[in-house]
């Protein structure tokens, strides 16, 4: 008999209660397992919560009716594994075809999310389509905006693969097992001898900043030109140079990026309605508790079971309940700044005799802060119509992908200006809605880094002042935020640079049916996403840092940390999944239901 507790109810959480619950040996009737979520999400999808599941996951519709078009204010796509090849998403392409044979309302509802070829930019108050560069169009070349010679006449893509290249010049990079090695001990080649006024060949590539790199390669201008056309600005940030080749390289999962019709949360009241099916088949009690967030935890070796924590209530989150609660297994499925928000509260414990505050260990801080943290933000429009396809619109986002026939093109148009990134999703309602109450939605802004701050303020109206510390605003638990006014005006402003060319034709913008945004910065989350710090060994992160106890130096303490900051994935739900099940079979003595794990390690393993 054995209780399994797991803290955080987002995808790691769900998919470690499922994987538990529907193992054909693990677990039997004497066993328990519970997960306490911070948030209030509805998992029945009956209107019980203040939001769709779950974690870093929102599907939200117009005016909260599940019926309606919706946007994905948290992560919106996976990426199709492909079984010849060993690209895309493993776990999740599993899960959702097992999740989707159980259950049938689900079962046609995997559509593609498509890029667009030909993406819209609007950079340094210039406009130019990605085709157009380096063609003659009107007897003038089109160059994007950037002191780059030769790297301004093609998509920034080109000179981020360049980028990647040069690093990763002489090492093998090509399987996900090669790619683990290069984080490990890939080294610069000797182009780097002549090529380089700062860094030499045979330096170790993960002791690099990327940014330093990319300055280094590049010069200011290249790395402006990448790290605005991008869309993404935390793909350039000075982050481990090996994983950020790997990641923005040529090297990435391939594939085709898939999604869920009726949004991504679905899939996570599937998975659910799974954990609650498997446990009434096997007579296994299994609980999840909303509201109620991890305190503090550590290790008694006078007690048993030796891991012992405290919990507390949503409505004062800072204040332990009382009590010392034993479980046998603890799985932590939380972000790192939730992790830290646990070590702060645990640091003011005060340890007694065979305690050990394990979470506030020297080494293991020191893991939990090998990955950096990447704020980021969304903002969702509903409009009455597609105004942006409309006559008159001056640039128009081209909505085309050749390969997979034009259909389910989401965007993205790209900018400097604070909106960044634009996706057009348009009316996907899945219910019977009315032509007249039909609504099309874009992700006005799709942001990240120190541009979410831009839009922070714009949270409250002018006549406002702030009332909730900003430590203390769980917006991102309690669901999309009703955007003042003045946002949506300052959205349209943008919207009308990027579309007309002209700020003044935001009032030919119509004013939006709702406006809702999601910031993914503030508590419990802290970021999006995650990206690994050089100086630090990856690969012995991600297998260190799951045993926190084991680091602590007790070798029997049941303590796992889970989810995606610690990852291959770090910005997918796949990672959340992978370190999840790496933990199941090397720990907990469980079969993977993965195909293949050789060619396709769940993470790094190390030499
Ligand atoms: C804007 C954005 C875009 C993204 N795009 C994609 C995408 O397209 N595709 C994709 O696959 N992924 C995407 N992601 C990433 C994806 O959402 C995450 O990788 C995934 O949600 C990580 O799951 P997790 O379980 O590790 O952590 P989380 O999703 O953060 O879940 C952790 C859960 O723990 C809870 N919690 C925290 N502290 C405590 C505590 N002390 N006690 C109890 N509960 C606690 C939290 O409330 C949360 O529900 C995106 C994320 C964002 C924000």
């Amino acid at each position: 008999m054995a209780n399994y507790t797991i803290f955080g109810g987002g995808p790691a959480g769900l998919y470690t209660a499922w994987r538990l619950l529907t193992d054909p040996t693990k677990l039997t009737s004497a066993d328990t397992v519970r997960i306490y979520e911070w948030g209030n999400y509805d998992y029945e999808n009956n209107g019980d919560g203040d939001r769709t599941p779950a974690g870093r996951i929102c599907s939200y519709h117009f005016n909260k009716n599940r019926e309606q078009s919706y946007i994905e204010v948290g992560g919106m796509r996976f990426i199709e594994w492909d079984k010849e090849k060993y690209t895309g998403h493993q776990l999740v392409s599993l899960t959702i075809d097992k999740v989707l044979l159980n259950n049938k309302p689900l079962s046609d509802n995997i559509i593609e999310f498509n890029t667009t070829d030909n993406p819209l930019f609007y950079l340094r108050g210039k406009h130019f389509y990605s085709q157009n560069l380096g063609k003659n169009i009107n007897g003038e070349i089109v160059l994007a905006p950037y002191n780059t010679p030769g790297n301004n006449a093609k998509p920034a893509d080109a000179l981020i693969s360049n980028i990647s290249n040069l690093i990763t010049k002489g090492n093998n990079v090509t399987s996900r097992s090669e790619q683990c090695s290069f984080y490990q001990s890939g080294t610069l080649n000797t182009d780097f001898n002549s090529k380089s006024y700062v860094y030499n060949a045979g330096d170790i590539i993960g002791n690099i900043g990327y940014w330093n790199m990319f300055y280094d390669q590049a010069g200011n201008e290249g790395f402006q030109y990448a790290a605005d056309a991008g869309g993404y600005s935390s793909n350039v940030i000075n982050w481990n140079s090996a994983n950020a080749a790997v990641y923005n390289g040529e090297f990435a999962p391939g594939g085709a990026f898939k999604t869920l019709s009726s949004g991504y949360s679905s899939l996570f009241v599937a998975l659910y309605q799974e954990c609650i099916k498997a446990a009434q088949n096997k007579g296994i009690t299994f609980e999840l508790t909303k509201k109620v967030r991890l305190h503090s935890i550590w290790h008694d070796n006078k007690q048993t079971p030796t891991t012992r924590y405290t919990t507390s209530n949503r409505s004062n989150p800072d204040q332990a309940l009382d009590g010392n609660i034993g479980t046998d297994y603890a799985f932590l499925a939380m972000s790192p700044n939730a992790l830290e928000l646990v070590a702060r509260a645990t640091r003011y414990n005060k340890m007694k005799d065979g305690q050990t505050d394990i979470l506030n260990k020297d080494n293991v801080q020191n893991y939990i802060q090998s990955v950096i943290e990447q704020p980021s933000y969304k903002v969702a429009m509903f409009f009455k119509t597609e105004w942006w396809k409309a006559d008159g619109v001056k640039y128009k986002p081209d909505l085309i992908n050749k390969k997979n026939n034009n259909i389910n093109v989401f965007g993205p148009t790209i900018t400097d200006l604070p909106l960044r990134q634009v996706y057009y999703f348009g009316d996907n309602s899945t219910g019977d809605i009315d032509d007249n109450d039909k609504v099309y939605g874009i992700l006005a802004s799709y942001d990240d880094m120190r541009f979410t701050q831009f839009w922070e303020e714009l949270e409250l109206s002018t006549k406002t002042r702030r009332t909730t510390p900003l430590s203390r605003n769980y917006q991102p638990l309690e669901g999309a935020g009703k955007a003042p006014d003045e946002m949506m005006r300052m959205l349209k402003l943008q919207l009308a640079k990027v579309h007309y060319d002209d700020a003044n034709a935001a009032g030919l913008i119509p004013d939006p049916e709702e406006t809702v945004f999601m910031n993914w910065g503030l508590n419990p989350f802290g970021a999006g996403y995650h990206a690994w710090a050089a100086h630090y060994d990856i690969c012995d992160v991600m297998q260190q840092i799951r045993t926190p106890g084991k680091m602590a130096g007790i070798n029997d303490a049941n303590i796992f940390i889970v989810g995606s900051a610690y990852s291959n994935d770090q910005a997918w739900v796949e990672g959340a999944f992978c370190t999840v099940e790496s933990v199941l079979i090397d720990y907990l003595g469980m079969k993977t239901i993965a195909q293949n794990t050789t060619d396709y390690p769940l993470i790094c393993g190390c030499k």
